[in-house]
């Protein structure tokens, strides 16, 4: 029996768990191709999941394993599915095809002024400091005196953190070193976190927000009056002991106070923000008191970052739901309604919407996974796809520099490299072209 031929699209983390459930779970041969749109592997993994959490960046090693010892799975790196191929030609080429491409697209306030400069996306933020290929290495300068980030979820912990490092602190990480020396040369010396509901609605986990408080060059101001909870914060204390754990770590905080440390990260709750105005180089923030919408006040900064979730973009070819920003589907098949795509699947943040550890990714793969063998054991495992050399002969033919598993290992090797020369591990190599170079597929 031929194998059936699986295209995958995402190596992040639910397209990694793809690939290797479907290998360990199919009863007959099955061939993965996983298709990335960058020259390095692992999705957020890499590119989001915080530099100073290496314990959770480590999961890339299994992956790894899935990529490097798995037969019949390849990796095709720096292929942007939809441009280099298309989604036809994957269908007419796969027996079946696997959307795990995640939610790129940070979500906007709605508000007046969004577009003013100095306004932006913390996933801008988080791709600038990962050294992500898209994102100009000069992308952000840090000169300004206050910082606000809007949202209280982990990843605006995340952010926060990173502006109240010391430069040791990023240089015992994969930080690219220009974007170190950024840090290093940053005028912020205040972080505004603000949250629309009361302290006890805050999203980030009382992990995150320990770890914060672990970060000895910054301070951390709660108000204590902001902890006097109100009969909604209240009930929802009361029945979350998660929530309570989270108030008696910030009571913790307001009673440590000011320590008069470099940097002060203060938590501004019960604000929703009304607009931004241009006020010279900088910008004004007008907020309101969410439980008080006629209590205004207006906070003067450099730089917002807006943290309050993301959605995935819309695919060429496939049924998109705009208010989530998914893609539709039907226990994991992409559907139009209730008319199903034949072949066609979903995984991940772009199939059930940006929530969820690394680890929810592996139940909602499996979930996929399957579907598609349930699909493939009805249709009785006959495959009517093409060789694989005929997916490579179409991507050379379109000139594709492709970066294959052992592209990818020269690439890592360089930036093994990098490190070394700054007397660091592994740093991230930052540019495009530069990746391609070391991963030795560069034109010419
Ligand atoms: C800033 C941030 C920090 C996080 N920190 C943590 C953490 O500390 N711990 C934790 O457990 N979770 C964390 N998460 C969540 C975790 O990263 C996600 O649950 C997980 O990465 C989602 O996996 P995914 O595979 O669906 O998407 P992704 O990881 O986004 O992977 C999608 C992949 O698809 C590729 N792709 C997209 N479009 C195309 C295309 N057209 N052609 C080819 N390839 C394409 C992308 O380049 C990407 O590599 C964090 C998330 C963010 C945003």
């Amino acid at each position: 029996m031929s194998a059936l031929r699986v295209a995958v699209i995402g190596s992040g983390p639910s397209g990694s768990y793809c690939a290797q459930l479907l290998t360990e779970e199919s009863e007959s041969p099955v061939e993965v191709d996983v298709f990335e749109r960058l020259p390095a592997p692992f999705g957020l993994v890499r590119y989001g999941v915080a530099p100073d959490h290496p314990r959770v960046k480590s999961i890339t090693a299994s992956f790894a394993e899935v990529f490097e010892e798995t037969p019949g799975v390849r990796f095709l790196g720096n292929v942007q599915v939809g441009s280099d191929i298309t989604l036809d030609e994957l269908r007419a080429n796969y027996d079946v095809v696997v959307f795990a491409s995640g939610a790129q697209v940070d979500r906007n306030l709605g508000i007046p002024g969004e577009e003013l400069r100095g306004v932006h996306g913390v996933r801008e933020f988080v791709s600038w400091y990962q050294g992500h290929p898209d994102s100009a290495s000069d992308a952000f300068a840090l000169n300004g005196n206050r910082a606000v980030i809007i949202g209280v979820g982990n990843v605006a912990l995340d952010a926060a953190r990173m502006l109240a490092h010391t430069p040791e602190a990023l240089r015992a990480t994969d930080v690219p070193e220009h974007i170190v020396d950024t840090f290093a040369a940053s005028t912020y010396r205040e972080i505004v976190v603000i949250g629309r509901r009361g302290p006890a609605f805050a999203k980030f986990t009382n992990k995150e927000f320990i770890e914060l408080l672990e970060v000895d060059s910054c301070d951390v101001i709660i108000d204590p009056a902001d902890l006097e909870l109100d009969a909604q914060q209240q009930a929802h204390a009361d029945a979350d002991p998660a929530a309570r754990r989270l108030l008696a770590t910030f009571a913790k905080a307001a009673e440590r106070g000011v320590l008069g440390r470099d940097t002060a990260i203060r938590f501004l709750f019960d604000r929703t923000p009304v607009e931004f105005i241009a006020n010279g180089p900088a910008l004004t923030l007008r907020l309101a008191k969410t439980s008080d919408p006629n209590v205004t006040e207006t906070l003067e900064t450099e730089l917002v970052l807006r943290s309050v979730g993301y959605r995935g973009a819309a695919i060429d070819g496939l049924p998109f739901d705009a208010a989530s920003g998914t893609i539709a589907h039907l226990d994991s098949r992409v559907a139009d309604g209730g008319s199903v795509l034949h072949g066609v699947y979903v995984a991940g943040w772009i199939k059930r919407g940006p929530t969820g550890v690394v680890g929810t990714n592996r139940r909602c793969a499996s979930e996929t996974v399957t579907s598609i063998l349930e699909d493939l054991t009805a249709q009785g495992w006959t495959s009517t796809a093409t060789a694989a050399a005929d997916v490579d002969e179409l991507l050379r033919s379109r000139g594709v520099r492709v970066v294959d598993w052992a592209a990818w290992r020269a690439l890592e090797q360089a930036e093994y490299a990098a490190g070394e020369a700054v007397g660091r591990e592994p740093v991230k190599l930052h540019d495009r072209a530069e990746m391609l170079r070391a991963a030795g597929v560069a034109a010419g």
